[in-house]
């Protein structure tokens, strides 16, 4: 598969490009608002060409597939033009603005029989799959409760438009929010009902939220408890899974590596849950490549890349007016 990266950013430098490679991929082309940004890109990574015109990509009939990576405010104008192309795209996480505007990808994406995809990582792992088999097996029996917790240290590298760009989609919410909300339909396998929450600056976010504290409804009756921050130096990560018959933790698993704890707590104690150690990127492109090949479904769909942000714009509006919100997922009655 021959690609073309929009977007000269650090996922790409940092995960994508590896992940691309790693399952027989070529990077043939990246683009960027600026050529010099893009010249040196392409120098660093082995990439053959460099523009800054998304045309030059769009029109070559060589690449097959794009990965978007730049700011969120772009992702919609970019995915469209690559979807109009004949592209199968596999797009970054918040997949827009607003929830009309992700669904307008998905739709085009489904007029033109192109894959679209969202790039949610973490269900990509095996930590993560691991805890869905544990729950699917009910080896918990009737989940009572999911407990998400993701605030961490945002690097310094990456305290650029997250923390003081509204515009460019900054905003821990967009940013983390979003992910937790596709762990926890993940998981649990139903999407969120109706959100409260709460936000805040407590120490990077300029004009832009830090920090959220929110819990949802689900249809279940489960209830969900989910934080996210990025100043928290030293909270770790994770996620609890309880129920009638058992919890499951897992420790230092919401994060971009193979890392971290399982644990199964049941009346007959606590016992390890092994969990394969696979890249999570590389499995994404790997699921991707399969949608493309006909022969599997995208890890995270871009109906999934809908439902997360609703989720997490649900969030927002809640933390902002403080009034539940009821989830709106654009979906037709
Ligand atoms: P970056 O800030 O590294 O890159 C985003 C854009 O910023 C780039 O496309 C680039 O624009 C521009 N940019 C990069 N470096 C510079 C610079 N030195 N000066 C000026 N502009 C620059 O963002 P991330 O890689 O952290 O995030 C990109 C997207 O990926 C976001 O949508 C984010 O939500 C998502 N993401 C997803 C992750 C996941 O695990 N699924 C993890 C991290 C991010 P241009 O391309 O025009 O040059």
């Amino acid at each position: 598969m021959r690609w073309g990266l929009i977007g000269a950013s650090t996922i790409a430098e940092q995960h994508m490009i590896a992940a691309i490679r790693a399952t027989g991929g070529e990077v043939q082309t990246v683009v960027s608002t600026s050529l010099e940004r893009a010249r040196s890109f392409a120098n660093g990574h082995g990439i053959d060409q460099a523009a800054d015109n998304l045309a030059i990509l769009l029109n070559d009939a060589s690449i097959q597939a794009v990965y978007i990576s730049s700011t969120n405010e772009k992702h919609r104008t970019q995915a469209l033009a690559a979807i109009a192309a004949g592209k199968h795209v596999l797009c970054e996480k918040p997949l827009a603005m607003t929830v009309a505007e992700a669904a307008e990808m998905v739709g085009a994406a489904d007029v033109a029989k192109v894959v679209f995809a969202t790039n949610h990582h973490l269900r990509c792992s095996g930590s993560h799959r691991a805890v869905r088999d544990l729950i699917r097996a009910e080896r918990i029996g009737r989940v009572l409760s999911l407990r998400l917790f993701h605030a961490v240290h945002l690097p310094a590298n990456l305290q650029g438009w997250r923390i003081n760009d509204a515009a460019a989609g900054g905003g821990v919410i967009p940013d983390i929010t979003v992910h937790d909300a596709d762990v926890a339909r993940f998981l649990l396998g139903e999407d969120p009902l109706a959100v409260v929450a709460q936000m805040g600056a407590s120490g990077m976010g300029q004009g832009v939220e830090d920090s959220a504290m929110s819990v949802w409804t689900m249809p279940s009756g489960a209830m969900v408890s989910s934080h996210e921050s990025f100043t928290h130096p030293f909270a770790g990560s994770g996620l609890e899974v309880h129920g009638t018959h058992g919890s499951i933790i897992a420790r230092g698993v919401m994060t971009q590596l193979p890392v971290g704890e399982v644990e199964l707590v049941t009346a007959e104690g606590r016992e390890g849950v092994p969990f394969s150690a696979h890249n999570l990127y590389v499995q994404g492109v790997t699921d991707f490549l399969a949608a493309v090949g006909g022969t599997g479904q995208p890890a995270a769909s871009g109906a999934d890349g809908v439902a997360s942000l609703a989720v997490a714009l649900a969030v927002r509006e809640a933390a902002r007016t403080g009034i539940r919100q009821v989830v709106d997922y654009g979906r037709a009655a």
